[in-house]
């Protein structure tokens, strides 16, 4: 047989031409239309993913606020940092409400 690509002459039951690598035949198994497996777009993580990073934004800010409000009247210590980060956020609560 001859190759339909280059041309050189093969054996009638090779698969692919031996010179130029292209298959003899059609595939039998096609790719699936779409593009690749690996490339489909993930769009319903990222709202998620968005969320979560206003979170911490929003904690963050929070604990840089309490922590900037609350020095004035006591020294920020690791022991007492939590509780007057927890008493800044329900003053703050308590005056949004
Ligand atoms: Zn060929």
């Amino acid at each position: 047989m001859i190759c339909a690509h280059c041309g050189t002459a093969i054996a009638d039951k090779a698969l692919i031409c031996y010179r130029c690598g292209n298959a003899t035949t059609e595939p039998r198994v096609k790719p699936p239309a779409g593009g690749s497996l690996f490339e489909r777009p993930r769009r319903s993580r990222l709202p998620l993913v968005l969320v979560v990073i206003l979170i911490v934004l929003a904690v963050l800010a929070a604990w840089v606020l309490g922590v900037f409000e609350s020095q004035q009247s006591s020294g920020l210590t690791p022991d007492n940092a939590l509780r007057v980060f927890l008493d800044a956020l329900r003053d703050r609560l308590q005056r949004i409400a």
